[in-house]
């Protein structure tokens, strides 16, 4: 069977599992305790995990959080930042094509009295800086936009929004979780943005960790927010619990492996993208088109209108051979909220399918669609 739904999850590597095990079992100490070789091993796994990760995001070591997932991260943040700087103001700034796991969180801040502005998209999903300009206020307190989006692949302007946040003076929060690991990020870079969302299992790392990045200032200290737990203080207070250390040692080992493939991967990425679209096109011609971009994208990520035909009956019919999905795995059950803003009908939402590659796909495998 061939696996084309990385979007949604990937296998974890063998190295990966390794290292985990080792975690799981010989070593299982707590980081928090200090006397005793279990616990100061496990301290050092942790902080060796956090120097990977902060390696891949070209962050400071002490800027990264380990959470249970990017969806945790993205509730540390909105709803952290809302509840701290509430005096301030209560207006926060999204897209129409932000994952469930911001959305979802708006939502719940709009029912707790503050006010959030869902910014639209375009064709292929990306905001306008400029838009986003004209919708800051006086009293908006964050603003937050996926870097890559999780059906269509496409990259946000990261950058640009980041300096129009800054220039206004705004929290900017990114939800990364499809970017890291496929494309360079650089966060020092980036001064304009606060918070950083990420996970492990969508880079061959394990399910149930994550991180977010928040932007330390010049005195080394991290921009504060209201944590969701209260508790041990781990994380700078940020994140409260005793560390899922084989979980964080797993993450640390997926983007240590990411980060020492990045340009590998993105040019086999992008082969198996081509070689997708040329059979797909050649087999299917005019009775296809693509919903995703074919540039500023995730390299691996093509979501495909497949016209007439129904995406679920077609998934099914695949699936003893091929596995893809409708799109976020999250919310399949209602149709793509992320292909209606980008102005596709119910019955062309219905048509569209996300196949999503990973590096270690072979590239000989991909032949198997010229004889569906
Ligand atoms: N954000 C995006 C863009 C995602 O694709 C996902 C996973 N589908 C999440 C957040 C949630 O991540 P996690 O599974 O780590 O909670």
């Amino acid at each position: 069977m061939l696996y084309l739904d990385n979007s949604a999850t990937t296998p974890i590597l063998p190295e990966v599992k390794d290292k985990m095990i080792t975690y799981l079992t010989e070593e299982y100490g707590n980081p928090s305790g200090k006397y005793y070789d279990l616990a100061i091993n496990a301290e050092a796994a942790v902080k060796d995990a956090r120097k990977q990760l902060s390696k891949l995001l070209n962050s400071d070591e002490k800027e990264v959080i380990f959470t249970s997932g990017a969806t945790e991260s993205n509730n540390i943040v909105l709803k952290g930042v809302a509840q701290y700087y509430s005096s301030q103001g209560k207006h926060i700034i999204t897209s129409k094509a932000e994952h469930s796991a911001v959305l979802e969180v708006c939502e719940y801040l709009e029912e707790s009295g503050f006010e959030v502005t869902y910014l639209d998209v375009d064709q292929f999903g990306r905001i306008n800086s400029k838009d986003l300009k004209k919708a800051i206020r006086q009293d908006t307190i964050l603003v937050s936009i996926i870097w890559g989006n999780n059906e269509l692949g496409s990259l946000n302007d990261i950058k640009a929004i980041a300096s129009v946040c800054h220039e206004k003076g705004v929290f900017l929060h990114t939800d990364a979780t499809q970017v890291i690991g496929k494309i360079p990020i650089n966060w020092q870079e980036i001064e304009g943005l606060s918070f950083l969302s990420c996970s492990a299992h969508k880079m061959h790392g394990p399910k149930g960790v994550g991180a977010l990045t928040i932007r330390k200032d010049r005195y080394g200290k991290l921009i504060p927010l209201t944590p969701l737990f209260h508790g041990g203080g781990q994380e700078e207070g940020i994140r409260s619990g005793t560390y899922s250390v084989h979980n964080i040692v797993g993450m640390g080992e997926a983007a240590r492996i990411a980060n020492n493939n990045l340009e590998k991967n993105k040019k086999h990425l992008k082969l198996l993208e081509d070689k997708l679209i040329e059979i797909l096109t050649n087999k299917f011609s005019e009775n296809i088109t693509l919903n995703s971009d074919s540039k500023n994208k995730i390299p691996g990520v093509i979501n495909v209108r497949f016209i007439g035909l129904n995406n679920e009956v077609l998934l099914k019919k695949l699936s003893p051979l091929i596995a893809a999905s409708t799109g976020s795995a999250c919310s399949s059950a209602k149709p793509s909220h992320v292909l209606q803003a980008i102005g596709l009908n119910l019955k062309e939402v219905r048509e569209s399918i996300r196949f999503s590659f990973s590096p270690y796909t072979n590239i000989e495998d991909v032949n198997i669609f010229k004889e569906l």
